[in-house]
């Protein structure tokens, strides 16, 4: 990497990795010269994690590894994500869109981050179709009741969540 590299920052909770999340990420490093993926070590909108922050950054980790995507770093952090954005020397900072919902909410962190941090831009990736309606909650929900996510999330994650439903 040199001084000139175009960075993304992709922040999120990913409690845990879904399918969705590895799309926009995958898509995110072919237009960028690196992505450090932003694990959200505790998310102010989300309370009640399923997987502690240093879990769900070793199945990134993990899972990015297995798709062959070299250009991406994962770390946990803590502050402001435009702080963290700019510890990076990030110059963007990119989110995956699926529905309106998500338009709604991004339309209020936007003008907020933007205001914080001018030269930071945000960029947003719409979601592929087969995963518009992939979240992690949804994900957590459907193995809570036995439900299969094998298609929609990592071998890993699928078989983390199958243990922990059984054991909670
Ligand atoms: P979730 O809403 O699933 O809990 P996160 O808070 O971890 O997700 O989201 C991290 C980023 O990934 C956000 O920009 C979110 O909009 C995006 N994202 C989550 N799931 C998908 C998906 N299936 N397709 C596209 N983007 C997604």
């Amino acid at each position: 990497m040199s001084d000139g590299d175009r960075i993304a920052v992709c922040p999120g909770s990913y409690d845990p990795v879904t399918n969705g999340h590895l799309d926009i990420i995958t898509r995110t490093s072919r237009v960028f010269d690196k992505v450090v993926v932003g694990v959200v070590g505790n998310a102010p909108r989300k309370a009640g994690h399923l997987f502690e922050p240093e879990e769900r950054r070793e199945f990134l980790e993990q899972a990015l590894a297995n798709n062959g995507v070299s250009n991406v770093v994962v770390a946990v952090f803590r502050n402001l994500l435009v702080e963290f954005a700019r510890e990076h020397r990030a110059i963007a900072i990119v989110k995956g869109l699926r529905a309106i919902s998500d338009f709604e909410y991004e339309f209020e962190m936007n003008q907020l981050n933007r205001k914080l941090a001018p030269e930071i831009e945000s960029v947003y990736v719409i979601a592929s179709p087969e995963y518009s309606f992939l979240s992690s909650t949804g994900v957590k929900e459907m193995a809570a009741f036995g439900g299969d996510v094998s298609d929609l999330v990592p071998a890993p994650v699928a078989e983390a969540l199958a243990g922990r439903v059984k054991r909670d």
